[in-house]
């Protein structure tokens, strides 16, 4: 469903992706996980063309990512991304937020768009607060809007970028569990996050980035208790 291939990107100076390969299946769920600066966010946000890239190719569902235009945009619509910031419309009610960019970008009726949005909403369980405005919400309620939203597009593959290290500690399993239920589902998903409950619990495979470069690729389990690398066991040194 993702295939990156030889994929190199720099900010200046810096080589923040070194010859990066990575396949992820359909209904694959693949946990990323690394320091701070070894390129998680990077990395996603080159898959959905956020960032371009130097070298190498990507492609989403076979269709190479090198498109413009037009092409672009519906490659775009096919990846949906889950920030760490919810990056609701703080004018919009939840609804609203859900149906704006179907209406605007896929051309649904409003009818259409208000009872997909409805049974997105239902579906991260906060329906109830579909006329409330996102400040009016708690940070799990507007991530899970924030799910919803990205999910109103029927993306192929879902990106979440630490979608949970902005909450307080009581709100991060409503947004882990819907996530769960998002992969159960057959969803495919790339997710950089800290939560190494959830990495266990969900994850098909783990991918260990350092510097820039994958350096492990392995199954939760193995990544977990027996970490090949010298840079993957002191990152779990430190963090377990
Ligand atoms: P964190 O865990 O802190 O979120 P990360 O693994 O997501 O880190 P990236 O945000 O991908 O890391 O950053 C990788 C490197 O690229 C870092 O050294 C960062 O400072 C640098 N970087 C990221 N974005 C830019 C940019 N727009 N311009 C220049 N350098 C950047
Ligand atoms: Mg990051």
């Amino acid at each position: 469903m993702v295939r990156m291939a030889g994929v190199q990107k720099h900010f200046g100076d810096l080589h923040v992706l070194r010859d990066i390969d990575l396949d992820v299946a359909r209904g694959e769920v693949v946990v990323v996980l690394g320091p701070s600066g070894s390129g998680k966010s990077t990395l996603c946000r080159t898959i959905n063309r956020l960032e371009p890239i130097d070298t190498g190719t990507i492609e989403i569902d076979g269709t190479a990512l090198a498109a413009e235009g037009k092409a672009l945009a519906a490659l775009r619509a096919d990846v949906g991304m889950v920030f760490q910031s919810f990056n609701l419309f703080a004018h919009k009610t939840i609804l609203e937020n859900v149906t704006l960019a179907p209406l605007k970008v896929r051309g649904a009726s409003k009818a259409e768009a208000e009872k997909t949005g409805l049974a997105l909403l239902e579906r991260v369980g906060i329906a109830n607060q579909r006329d409330k405005y996102p400040a009016q919400l708690s940070g799990g309620q507007q991530q899970r809007a924030a799910i919803a939203r990205a999910l109103a597009m029927k993306p192929k593959v879902m990106l979440f970028d630490e979608p949970t290290s902005a909450l307080d500690p009581e709100m991060v399993n409503e947004v882990l569990d819907t996530m769960t239920s998002l992969a159960k589902e057959g969803m495919t998903m790339v997710v950089v996050t800290h939560e190494m409950g959830f990495a266990r619990r969900a994850a098909h495979r783990v991918v260990f980035m350092s510097d820039g470069e994958i350096v492990e690729d392995s199954t939760p389990d193995d990544f977990f208790t027996a970490p090949r690398s010298d840079r993957a066991k002191d990152f779990l040194g430190k963090i377990l």
